[in-house]
């Protein structure tokens, strides 16, 4: 008989809900072999002093990592508040009494605290007989206290959680990426998806979790009910209060709404509905993984609830909401077009969780009982490779930008000086991707999104550019959005530079009132431009990028040929479009802003002295999400024009001395030539 420790902490959802449904995986796989026991000692320990430690310990691993070193200390002072409660000492006793009285093969850690105390049990170098393994259930574990505690294995939900660990120190043999262990009918029904197909004509199933919120609750409510095209599940939980009113909500409409109470049928709910309003606790985040059912995440909390969401948000599988409005504006989005947007949130979430992970950590667990008295490091060269991981530096820089990524409520709003419309020379611009990036990069650009040109090869005047190599040459696209890509991540360390991928698709006819440039900002793969410009557009908003006209006005500075078919087709086009350039380069266009539409300003930059030109400044979070948004509302948006006196003498000839710190590159030789 296998002896399995659980130790776990019911005071965050993760943990628990992964301590158990170990549990339920190892039972299920080994029901007469394995003798398991979940413990949470820190509850049976400190009786009301758990709420303290929960505080605290939740302070520590979510607001302040830094606490962490002064964990002990801290500890120490709430032993004073107490007065009574010998602190961390109870504790670390009574855990050495458990394995003493257990003698487990193998102990799983759900919280960190323990693999301190087992430190400090086995701080004299005695061997210890147990294989020890952490289970971190955070979804990004950025600042993580588990890498300062002991551990023979890690156990993680995702990749850049393994690189996170592996870059805080972390040997990578030790590490092991296994997905949030889910509940277990996930990996049965997995092939099962009751969902009806939107394509034809199904109609749409919406489950609402009321996990928080509970005030906005009744809104939102209405107002999901106000599309009769759409069904309702609604999860009250055990809430008295909650269930009446929802169901009297339900007596007005009763074929499309469904209450439910406190359920364990939680994945079949998941696998039956299109997508799941909550808030982002860990379990119901990865069990929604698991489904492949879309999160919309309603009032994020602090900590964790930011953790587990920037998982969804990085990956494109899920967005937050903060009013019920906006819930019901995601949701139109997400079921347009026959649900384009929903099914590529349902593409993005497969790599991201996977439906038979407790089946797996079991087995592992399981393995590890059964090999003999652990000599650790015998044990690891044993054991299959380890879960692929890129090298250490990388590790950081990805952690360093989770981090700055995964907090957006942390980050302050600021002014952002932004340029979404330049071109290398993936297409007709002079500087290649890493030159563009520090050519903005030394100029303390916040954002900048590379728009290359793209032609639709459908068209005539496509097939004959896309022959001259001043267009992204159609298959190299996706080397296009892979060098982009990698580039993002140097932007980001070396200048605090937001990089986007973008592309400027061209749509020429033979006439300015027949020819289109539309900007897909922020895109995550590439689009085939043949598409007409609404599936474009439709396209662009399925990756949660942002469709803007460029320049659709009239343009005065220079030669190239004006773009207007868009603007001819205002009416029509605006509803659709998320921006329109009421500024490019050199041109300011009267009319747009006339028009009030929603608006940003580009240099459409093709060479150096482009920079000077007009540029959008935006007042928001330095994070793509936030940017977007800024831009989509187009609050906290202006235009300025980015100019350097100096250099417009220059450029009308009149040379003065050498300026200080001057752009290195500064030609008026040239004639102006075509732009884009
Ligand atoms: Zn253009
Ligand atoms: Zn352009």
């Amino acid at each position: 008989m296998k002896k399995i420790l659980i130790l776990t902490a019911g005071f965050g959802e993760g943990e628990d809900v992964a301590a158990w449904n170990l549990r339920e995986a190892i039972e299920h796989l080994a029901p007469k072999e394995a003798r398991i026991e979940a413990l949470d000692l820190l509850d049976s320990s400190y009786g009301r002093f758990h709420d303290l430690l929960r505080h605290t310990f939740q302070a520590a691993v979510n607001r302040a990592p830094r606490l962490w070193h002064g964990f002990y200390q801290l500890l120490g002072a709430a032993q004073v508040v107490e007065g009574q409660i010998d602190g961390l000492a109870r504790l670390r006793d009574s855990l050495r009494d458990t394995l003493n009285g257990m003698k487990p093969d193998v102990v799983v850690l759900t919280c960190p605290i323990y693999g301190f105390l087992i430190g400090e049990i086995y701080r004299d170098g005695r061997a210890r007989d147990f294989t020890l393994i952490s289970l971190a259930t955070d979804a990004v574990v950025n600042d993580s206290p588990w890498p300062r505690t002991a551990g023979d294995f890690f156990a993680v939900t995702n990749e850049p959680a393994a690189r996170a660990l592996a870059a805080a120190g972390v040997p990578e043999e030790k590490i092991r990426v296994f997905g949030f262990p889910v509940q277990l009918p996930f990996a049965q029904c997995e092939k099962r998806i009751a969902r009806p197909d939107l394509a034809r004509g199904g109609r749409a199933r919406i489950l609402y979790v009321i996990n928080g919120s509970r005030k906005k609750a009744p809104k939102l409510l209405d107002r999901l009910l106000e599309h009769r095209e759409w069904d309702v599940t609604v999860c009250v939980g055990r809430d008295t209060g909650l269930d009446e009113m929802a169901r009297a909500k339900a007596a007005t409409a009763k074929d499309r709404m469904e209450v439910i109470g406190h359920t364990r049928r939680m994945p079949q709910l998941l696998l039956g509905h299109h997508a799941v309003i909550s808030r982002a606790e860990t379990g119901l985040v990865q069990e929604s993984i698991a489904a492949r059912c879309p999160m919309i995440a309603f009032r994020i909390g602090s900590g964790c609830e930011e953790g587990n969401f920037s998982l969804l948000r990085q990956a494109n599988a899920g967005v937050s909401a903060e009013k019920p409005r906006e819930v019901v504006d995601w949701l139109e989005r997400a079921f347009r077009d026959e649900g384009a947007l929903l099914s590529l949130w349902q593409k993005n979430l497969e790599p991201l969780g996977r439906a038979d992970s407790a089946l797996n950590l079991a087995r592992f667990v399981l393995e590890q009982a059964a090999t003999p008295v652990p000599a650790p490091a015998a044990n690891l060269r044993a054991l299959p490779a380890p879960a692929p991981s890129e090298n250490v530096e990388a590790g950081r820089r990805l952690a360093n930008g989770g981090a700055k990524n995964g907090r957006l409520r942390h980050i302050p709003k600021e002014l952002l000086l932004c340029d979404l419309h330049t071109h290398t020379t993936w297409s007709d611009g002079r500087l290649s991707v890493p030159e563009i990036v520090d050519f903005y990069g030394q100029r303390d650009f916040d954002c900048l999104c590379i728009t290359d040109h793209l032609c639709d090869p459908k068209r005539l005047l496509g097939k004959l550019v896309n022959l001259t190599g001043l267009v992204i040459p159609p298959d190299e696209l996706a080397g296009y959005f892979e060098e982009i890509e990698r580039e993002k991540k140097r932007a980001w360390a070396k200048y605090d530079l937001l990089l986007m991928t973008g592309v400027e698709f061209n749509k020429d006819g033979y006439t300015s009132k027949t020819s289109t440039h539309l900007l897909g900002v922020d895109l995550r793969q590439p689009i085939d431009p043949s598409l007409d410009i609404k599936k474009l557009i439709s396209e662009i908003h399925a990756q949660g990028g942002l469709a803007i006209a460029s320049h659709p006005h009239e343009m005065k500075s220079e030669w190239g040929r004006n773009t207007l078919y868009l603007w001819e087709h205002v009416e029509e086009y605006a509803p659709l479009l998320d921006a329109w350039e009421v500024a490019n380069r050199d041109d300011i266009f009267n009319p747009i802003g006339l028009k009030k539409l929603p608006f940003i300003a580009s240099s459409d930059f093709h060479k150096p002295k482009h920079i000077h030109s007009w540029k959008t400044v935006l007042y928001c979070e330095k994070e793509a999400e936030a940017i977007k948004h800024c831009i989509r509302v187009n609050r906290d948006v202006s235009l300025t024009l980015y100019r350097d006196h100096r250099f417009a003498l220059d450029e009308r000839k009149l040379r003065l001395p050498p300026i200080e710190n001057a752009p290195e590159l500064v030609e008026f030789e040239e004639p102006l030539v075509q732009r884009g």
